[in-house]
């Protein structure tokens, strides 16, 4: 698996369009990568949006090489994991990213298997 180093500018704007939509549920998806950029949100059929935290199983995401993580919002201020998210993040690599209130293009933060922040830009 390529190290995932950007996300596209668009695809972040769709992020923050479908966690403003969600609001106040949370917004799930898996992310996919071309090149070590996230190109692509794809929303999991099945994912549990609950008013208190989503949960998602590994088994539910696709068995696609190109998938490369998970994005998920948070329906309060803060974009730390939470322990269940740390949880699922330790049964998956990959990066993490969760946003919070407002869902703009600062509230963001990207995690590692291990829920530590790892830098990932935006480029057009
Ligand atoms: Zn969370």
């Amino acid at each position: 698996m390529k190290t995932v180093y950007a996300i596209r500018e668009g695809t972040l704007r769709m992020i923050c369009e479908a966690a403003v939509q969600t609001y106040p549920r949370e917004f799930l998806a898996a992310l996919k990568a071309e090149e070590g950029v996230i190109v692509e949100v794809v929303v999991l059929p099945g994912t549990i949006q609950g008013d208190y935290h989503s949960v998602m199983y590994t088994n539910m995401l696709p068995t696609d090489y190109s998938v490369v993580g998970t994005v998920h919002s948070h329906p309060g201020h803060s974009n730390r994991p939470s322990e269940a998210d740390l949880q699922f993040f330790s049964h998956f690599g990959g990066v993490h990213i969760i946003t919070c209130l407002p869902y703009d293009e600062t509230s963001w933060r990207a995690y590692d298997s291990n829920g530590r922040r790892v830098p990932i830009q935006t480029v057009p």
